[in-house]
């Protein structure tokens, strides 16, 4: 497994080649304004006492107060946090919020975990952070197996802690309880606003064959709002191997199936796919909505789809994003690909503060400009300095980081 902050690393140094920036303030980039590493005693429920690894990285706050989901996995590490914090400094200055980057973690295996173990990880884990959380200085969020739940447990032990009565510490909650109607769906929709928003510059047809890697809040909304808009979804996966038929599946009827069968396999009309056989399928549009380092120098070569749209974090590494570029593959970046969920996390925030509650309908009506201008800034970028289109983000970032910094 490549080390994802040493990825992150090396797509930053490929930016600074292609254009100037300060020294300062790219070696202040190089590495996060903090990274804290916590210890969580947790009174498990057989009355013994087990300690867990936590996190908070809180990398850059010059365009607002840090911002970053929570992961609980159990090979969540520091190395992993840093290079996320490090994306979300990127996703948020790419998206045009006023938010810095953050990110945390728990090395666990929630679903080791009885409801109430969670529960005490998860106030533990606020308990240890309290101190540097908050509204005006750092703003966590749901990641990978942390759920709107577990944000309104956090947000109440928050509350409990500081006093504070503005829910604006943690997004992502549930609605009634400080939530943004909109928020499930939000980082499939931002991606394919962010899609729909490049598709004809990217030679892309009217009607796109579609293949989704995961099968998790992302994956599963992006897959749905792509039916929607028309296009296909011809195969889709989860951790233990995915779907195909030429003629799109029906997502409703497989989710179903999963829920009755515990698995996507032996699907009607569909035949069985490896999630290595899964990312080489020919397609319009290839969506990686699972995890980091998915497509890698040993696949990349391999690879059929016209376009990459990253859903996940980080599923493209450097090697293969080189290999990509080669064969004219272009990819919409993470940072942009998936910068939906944060802005719907900054208008949960927004809202908070305001004492205000947005219809869905609004919501989506701001998001969707501003992922538009965001593509089309991106893409504009990637023309003037002739490379690709996550150079053409970082660069738009760094531009707007630097602005503030300097
Ligand atoms: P999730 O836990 O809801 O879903 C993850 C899915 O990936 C599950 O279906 C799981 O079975 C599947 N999976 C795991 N390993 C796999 C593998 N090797 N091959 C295929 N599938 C596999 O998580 P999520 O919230 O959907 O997040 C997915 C990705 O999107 C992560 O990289 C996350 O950081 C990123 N992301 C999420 C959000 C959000 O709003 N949830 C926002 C921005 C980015």
């Amino acid at each position: 497994m490549q080390n994802p902050f040493q990825n992150a690393m090396e797509q930053l140094d490929k930016v600074i080649k292609l254009k100037n920036f300060d020294d300062e303030f790219v070696a202040r980039l190089q590495g996060p304004d903090r990274d804290i590493r916590i210890s969580i005693p947790v009174k498990m429920d057989d009355g013994s006492n087990k300690i867990f690894e936590g996190y908070r990285v809180e990398y850059n706050n010059a365009l607002g107060p840090y911002k970053g989901g929570i992961r609980y996995h159990q090979d969540t590490e520091i190395n992993e946090v840093k290079a996320l914090a490090f994306w979300m400094t990127i996703k948020c200055a790419v998206a045009g919020i006023p938010m810095g980057g953050g990110k945390g973690g728990i090395t666990v295996d929630p679903k080791t975990l009885s409801k109430g173990e969670l529960e005490r990880l998860s106030r533990g884990w606020v308990q240890k952070l309290a101190d540097v959380l908050g509204p005006k200085k750092d703003v966590p969020a749901p990641d990978v197996n942390t759920t709107p739940e577990i944000m309104d447990w956090m947000s109440d032990e928050y509350a409990k802690i500081t006093g504070d009565k503005t829910r604006a510490t943690f997004t992502g909650k549930p609605l009634g309880k400080g939530g943004s109607e909109g928020r499930g769906p939000a980082t499939g929709l931002g991606g394919f606003y962010v899609f729909d928003s490049l598709r004809a510059q990217l030679g892309l047809p009217n009607k796109c064959k579609v293949v989704v890697q995961g099968f998790g809040n992302v994956g599963l909304n992006a897959a749905q709002i792509f039916i929607q808009n028309g296009h296909s979804v011809v195969a889709i996966s989860d951790s233990k191997g995915g779907v195909y038929n030429g003629n799109g599946l029906d997502i409703k009827k497989l989710e179903e199936h999963k829920k009755s069968t515990g698995s996507l396999s032996g699907f009607t009309d569909s035949k069985n796919l490896t999630n290595e056989e899964l990312l080489e399928t020919e397609c319009d549009v290839l969506m990686p909505a699972a995890y980091e380092n998915q497509i890698t120098n040993q696949n990349a070569g391999k690879i059929r789809a016209k376009v990459i749209l990253e859903l996940a974090n980080g599923p493209v590494t450097p090697e293969a994003d080189e290999v990509l570029f080669k064969k004219g593959i272009p990819i919409i970046p993470d940072v942009l690909a998936n910068s939906g969920g944060v802005t719907v996390s900054y208008f949960e925030w927004e809202q908070n503060l305001k004492g205000e509650h947005w219809s869905e309908k609004e919501v989506f009506d701001k998001l969707h400009p501003m992922m538009h201008d965001a593509a089309q800034k991106v893409f504009e970028n990637g023309k003037k300095y002739s490379t690709d289109l996550r150079r053409g983000a970082f660069i738009l970032a760094l531009e707007r980081i630097e602005a503030k910094m300097l």
